[in-house]
């Protein structure tokens, strides 16, 4: 099948018109004159869809009926709620593919990589699906004579996701199933880059939903950043608003919702390294580097940006990943064979070159690639060579995330040395170190190694499971999502102290009166 149609068989399976609404509140809602957002396929940069967001009136109608849906759906119990979550799990299964498809037109994601992120959602749903019945929370001995102390959990209320581009279904999924489980209801404002795939998740999760007779817990609000995005982050009626994107933007909405004393949860940008030692498995390190590198051609937020190598193995590893750069296949992200797809949007090869030429102005030296690749009959797409930059630390670009594959590799002498690089940039998601050497590899994990979120032993920064909780520290922005005890970020905890019996005697052996 050719691109369209490829695109019409994918629309036409998930039940979407090339011109539809992306506002939904248990009934999808367009405003016929209002605004539009247009979804081009970085593969060709052909037109995929017209999506229709919402103005003001639309906005306030989602509110107010994903806050009257809250009074039904808190109340239900919470293996109830886990119930209709599992069953969204299953239809998310049924439709994997043609939803992994979408993901991978509207993204330039390789098909593998589309189909596993629909693949983070099922799995995500069954895990939050698990929280409704497994969930803890404390007991606590009081000091009181006849007195019973303990926590529970009670839902936010209805919250906000506002989403980005390169994980476009996975992350609202992260955010939507553990906070539903809670018993939140929740608005999600995808990116203005991605809302066609919005639409499909909302479609399929709508259909769950309503045909077991529950309100709208999981709407939408497509619509821009600048527009959409602000109001929620200075909305007062949303107590929290979990955003996912660049620094930039998250540190206004962290401003704005902290303006209001509301809660945020930020997943911002990072920029990852990978530690290489000289007692590491070369080849092993050598997979790990390139996947972390390359997949999702350098758009992952824990992509592996700088590579920080031994010196005794530096040239002999820059030279086996120079060649191994040489071989990966660039090209039409539906083709089974193709490993890097093409970048999002022409903004975004704007920025690989400006990150390139900033890197050489600094004294960096292009070992491999720099420039634009043009598949045949996709010329008009997006795609970038995977680029290797020898650098020095101290060159300023190594501090920035430019959001495609450049790769940066510097060299050091001690681990210590090593890991005072790695922890020199302002974001801290992800880490790697490639060691054979226990005594090595405890280091990188002690308090005086890698200062991220996350941390990894001869595996990729990339490609995170969702069973431990994700996220980032310093410019990162210091949220948690996914597994671990991520929930609590959704629910708002109450400590109970109940006296059933016939005296009121006070902490702290206070008197009070007689
Ligand atoms: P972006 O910041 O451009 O946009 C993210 C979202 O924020 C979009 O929905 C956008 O419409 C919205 N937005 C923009 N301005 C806003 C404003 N003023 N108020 C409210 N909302 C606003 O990011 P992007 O380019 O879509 O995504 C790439 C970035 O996201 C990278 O920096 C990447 O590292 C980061 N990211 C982080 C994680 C993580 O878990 N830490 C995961 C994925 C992506």
């Amino acid at each position: 099948m050719n691109f369209t149609e490829t695109k019409r068989a994918v629309l036409h399976a998930l039940g979407i018109e090339e011109e539809c609404s992306g506002v939904y509140a248990g009934e999808w809602r367009a405003a016929p004159d209002g605004p539009v957002i247009e979804t081009r396929s970085p593969i060709n940069d052909k037109r995929l869809a017209q999506v229709q967001s919402a103005r003001s009136e639309e906005y306030e109608w989602v509110l107010s009926r994903s806050r009257a849906a809250l009074a039904e759906w808190s109340m239900l119990p919470a293996p109830e709620r886990a119930g209709a979550v599992t069953c969204v799990a299953n239809e998310l299964e049924r439709r994997k593919r043609e939803l992994g498809l979408l993901i991978s037109l509207e993204t330039g994601k390789p098909r593998a990589e589309g189909q596993g992120e629909v693949q983070e959602m099922i799995d995500l749903g069954r895990y939050a699906a698990g929280l409704g019945r497994g969930r803890q929370g404390g007991v606590f001995p009081s000091e009181r004579r006849l007195h019973r102390m303990f926590e529970q959990w009670q839902p936010l209320g209805a919250v906000a996701v506002i989403t980005s581009f390169n994980f476009p279904a996975a992350v609202w999924s992260w955010n939507a199933f553990i906070a539903a489980v809670m018993g939140d209801t929740v608005i999600w404002k995808p990116s203005s880059r991605t809302p066609l795939t919005a639409v499909a998740c909302i479609k399929i999760v709508a259909e769950v939903m309503e045909s077991r007779g529950l309100p709208p817990v999981f709407s939408l609000l497509c619509g821009s950043g600048s527009g959409i995005g602000d109001r929620m982050a200075n909305d007062r009626r949303l107590p929290l608003v979990s955003f996912t994107g660049s620094v930039r933007s998250g540190r206004g909405v962290a401003a704005a919702v902290a303006r209001r004393l509301g809660r945020s949860l930020l997943e911002l940008g990072g920029n990852n390294a990978a530690v290489v030692t000289e007692r590491a498995d070369l080849a092993l390190a050598l997979k790990g580097v390139a996947f972390g590198a390359l997949a999702t051609a350098g758009q992952r937020c824990t992509s592996t940006r700088r590579l920080i190598v031994q010196e005794g193995i530096y040239q002999r590893f820059l030279a086996s990943l120079t060649d191994l750069y040489k071989t990966i296949s660039i090209g039409n992200p539906l083709e089974d064979k193709t490993l890097v797809g093409p970048l999002i949007d022409a903004e975004a090869l704007k920025a690989y070159f400006a990150g390139i030429r900033e890197a050489r102005s600094q004294g960096g030296r292009v070992v491999y690639g720099a420039g634009k690749f043009e598949p045949p009959g996709l010329e008009e797409g997006f795609y970038a060579v995977p680029t290797l930059v020898e650098a020095e630390p101290s060159m300023p670009v190594v501090s920035e995330e430019t959001f495609a594959p450049i790769l940066y590799v510097m060299r050091y002498q001690t681990l210590d040395e090593a890991c005072a690089i790695h922890n020199a940039v302002p974001q801290g998601l992800s880490s790697s170190i490639f060691t054979t050497d226990l005594r090595e590899a405890e280091y990188f994990l002690s308090h005086r190694g890698s200062d991220c979120g996350l941390v990894n032993v001869n595996t990729s920064t990339a490609g995170a499971e969702i069973g431990g909780a994700f996220g980032g520290e310093k410019d990162t922005g210091g949220g948690r999502e996914s597994g671990s005890d991520a929930w609590r970020a959704y629910a708002r905890r109450q400590t109970v102290t109940i006296n059933y019996g016939n005296e009121m005697p006070l902490a702290q052996g206070i008197r009070f009166g007689a």
